[in-house]
């Protein structure tokens, strides 16, 4: 069984259609975010694949319910899609050029027709597969965004269903994406709007060096050179674990929390989770930006929990965690419970705070 149809089977099932919607209030849209990619859809939809890599990945997002439209999003560092055969030279020159300190050399921007090209034949030859005809138009290239910082192709297709996407080169993250709403033929209102939103809010890059990761409600912001080392995506319990060299910071969300407290204490349900012994540690209450209050826990890891952090993380990579800080809330709104952990050096200071008030759950 493939990470894929594993995720899938674990991912929760679609809400059911809500009755007196007139009484309600309007469902908040879908935030998505995922290796500095960010976006937002309509209400309710989800991320269903994704790939661990922050150079060159993808993810698919899935309208609720039985729609079939879906948003497919590919990147890749634009360094890697000319590559031919590289020479010795060309693998070790950014790490020689990093330790001298130059910048890297201008490169020529990627060829986006020729990418998109490829794109469309994909497309083009699973609709001969299925039988059916195919058709795709694009338009002209445009520099776009903020700071004009992208140069653009869109494009759409028409065969064994529908796409309408677009393609592009970002100057200031050299990211190249390729972005699509795909449905079924006939659901061309349906595909055009969603794009329009996704369009419209599409980054590729974050402006303070925070990526936004955002699934299934959860919304937390981590600085960019950490680097997504596991994940755990199942309705009950979210995990996200990120590393840099030794360091690591480790986000859990679990449902149903009522249930789970009848059993333990916050503090007690935060013990039984995190590697270390938290007994002897500093405890605090912090209280956090979103309002709720966390039972927090500080102190210099001990030669036992060392030993546990490398063995869960890569080994004796630099720089080493010394110090734990972790912490634990209840969103009673959301009846979700919260925690976050960070295992830190030295020179490292504020990073839990900094992680644990970006997280948005009730708000
Ligand atoms: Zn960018
Ligand atoms: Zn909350």
């Amino acid at each position: 069984m493939t990470d894929e149809s594993m995720l899938a089977q674990s991912l929760p099932r679609p809400h059911k259609k809500r009755t007196l919607l007139n009484e309600l209030p309007p469902l908040p849209m879908t935030v998505i975010g995922w290796q500095g990619i960010r976006c937002v859809l309509p209400p309710e939809w989800n991320l269903t694949s994704f790939s661990m890599e922050r150079e060159a990945g993808y993810i698919r997002a899935d309208a609720p319910g039985d729609a079939a439209v879906t948003v497919q999003i590919r990147w890749q560092d634009a360094a890697e899609t000319d590559r031919k055969v590289g020479t010795l030279y060309d693998v070790f020159a950014p790490k020689v050029r990093k330790l001298l300190g130059r910048p890297a050399p201008q490169q020529k921007p990627p060829d986006l027709r020729r990418l998109l090209n490829k794109v469309l034949k994909d497309a083009g030859k699973s609709a001969k597969k299925a039988g059916t005809s195919f058709e795709s138009s694009t338009r002209p290239e445009k520099v776009e965004g903020d700071e004009l910082e992208r140069t653009a192709i869109p494009f759409s297709w028409v065969g064994g269903g529908r796409g309408q996407g677009k393609i592009w080169h970002c100057t200031k993250c050299n990211r190249v994406v390729v972005a699509q709403v795909i449905g079924i033929a006939r659901d061309g209102g349906q595909v055009q709007s969603v794009a329009a939103g996704l369009f419209a809010t599409l980054r590729d890059h974050s402006d303070d060096s925070l990526d936004l990761w955002a699934l299934y409600d959860l919304q937390v912001k981590i600085p960019e050179t950490f680097k997504l080392h596991q994940q755990q995506v199942m309705s009950g319990h979210l995990r996200l674990v990120f590393i840099r060299g030794g360091e690591m910071i480790v986000i859990d969300r679990w449902g149903l929390a009522s249930m789970t407290l009848k059993k333990f204490k916050l503090e007690e349900w935060l013990a039984t989770n995190v590697t270390v012994r938290l007994k002897s540690m500093d405890a605090s209450v912090l209280t956090l930006q979103s309002g709720h209050e966390a039972h927090y826990y500080t102190g210099r890891l001990n030669l036992m929990d060392r030993f546990k952090v490398f063995r869960s993380a890569r080994g004796l990579a630099r720089p080493l965690a010394v110090r734990f800080e972790g912490g634990v809330w209840l969103c009673e709104d959301q009846n979700r419970i919260y925690s976050v952990q960070a295992l830190t050096s030295r020179k490292t200071t504020g990073l839990w705070k900094m992680v644990a008030d970006s997280v948005i759950c009730c708000q």
